[in-house]
């Protein structure tokens, strides 16, 4: 299992699940911050015992400064596949008071499902607010959680 949250500021673009979404703040980080794509780098190195995503992309190195997350998500699939894996499916949760999910969610699926080699419906996103409660309902920030299952390559 995965999971990360990023604090929401002006003037940063909002990536989710690779999707840029117009919205009046975006995502600071490092990389291109992309929360949801982060929490399922960190699900599948979980899984494989390959420690997290700031182990193998520190963000004291320049060399990930701006990175797109989907970028880092190819480079994730490929040590699991050095260790013998692929993933089966994956489910992920948003938690976020804002904008809306609904209409970007299956390019998001598209997109990460593509990205780990498996159809599209082998990938889960659901969305949900926090009721307005905590930092998320006051608009400080996104959070996600991802769980994934891997396969053997040699057992399928
Ligand atoms: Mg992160």
């Amino acid at each position: 299992m995965g999971y990360d949250c990023h604090r929401l500021v002006q003037g940063r673009v909002l990536v989710l699940g690779g999707v840029t979404i117009p919205h009046s703040h975006g995502l600071d980080g490092h990389s291109d911050a992309d929360v949801l794509t982060h929490a399922l780098c960190d699900a599948i190195l979980g899984a494989c015992g390959l420690g997290d995503i700031g182990i193998h992309f520190p963000d004291t190195d320049p060399t990930y400064k701006g990175i797109s997350s989907i970028t880092l998500l190819e480079r994730v699939i490929e040590k699991a596949e050095g260790m013998g894996m692929k993933i089966g499916n994956a489910d992920i949760t948003l938690v976020a008071q804002a904008p809306r999910m609904s209409p970007y969610v299956k390019e998001m699926k598209r997109i990460l499902a593509d990205v780990c080699k498996i159809p599209p419906e082998r990938i889960n996103i659901k969305a949900t607010t926090t009721e307005g409660l905590g930092f998320i309902g006051s608009r400080q920030g996104i959070s996600a959680y991802a769980v994934c299952l891997l396969i053997p390559v040699h057992a399928s």
